[in-house]
């Protein structure tokens, strides 16, 4: 099946789920975020879950925090156009709170088969939430840090099609009142300029 079909098939099933999510995201008229980007880039970002602006638009990261996605993906000359740009939860927890782990199983799965979809070289986490995912779920767990001492390293890892590099940043919603964080993710976003 052409990766396309795949997507569309999981965006099918996500926008069909139950649940207090889906059905706050239904009640408020409001859209599931499912990604967006190349579904053939080497390099996926993988943020937490969908803000009001990403709800009320369908699109991942296009908020505040995404303005800085974008500066960030500027400053190392990467077009957010050939990168793809999802969360792990799809849909938007109400006052932005974090999300349950409840949550976060519900809708991993579907993550999961994005990832076996596009087929990543590099994973690169957004937060804390993303990062213990993705390093559990690729066998990492015993290298599990604090954000705050993990962030820009290079983890190698496998995947079922594959080798693969998981990368943690910070969020990019933390460095939008705090200058220093936003060096740190500049910094760390160098770091990927010769994964991705
Ligand atoms: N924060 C996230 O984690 N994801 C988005 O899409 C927007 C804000």
């Amino acid at each position: 099946m052409k990766k396309v079909d795949e997507m569309k098939i999981i965006r099918d099933e996500v926008i069909a789920l139950g649940g207090e999510l889906a059905d706050y995201r239904r009640a408020e008229g409001m859209h599931a975020v499912l990604g967006e980007g190349s579904h053939d880039s080497a390099c996926m970002f993988i943020g937490e879950a969908p803000g009001r602006n990403e709800a009320k638009y369908g699109r991942p990261f296009c908020g505040a925090a995404g303005k800085i996605l974008d500066e960030l993906l500027a400053s190392i000359a990467i077009e957010r156009s050939d990168v793809y740009i999802t969360n792990i939860v799809k849909d938007r927890p109400p006052n932005n709170r974090d999300p349950l782990p409840s949550e976060i199983d519900l809708y991993a799965p579907f993550l999961d088969r994005q990832i076996h979809t596009i087929q990543p070289k590099v994973i690169a986490t957004l937060g804390r939430f993303s990062m213990q995912y993705i390093m559990k779920e690729f066998g990492l767990s015993f290298e599990i840090e604090p954000i705050s001492i993990a962030h820009g390293k290079i983890y190698d890892a496998k995947a079922d099609y594959g080798d693969i590099q998981i990368v943690p940043l910070y969020h990019p919603a933390a460095a939008i009142y705090n200058q220093s964080l936003k060096d740190t993710l500049r910094e760390d976003f160098h770091s990927l300029k010769g994964l991705c």
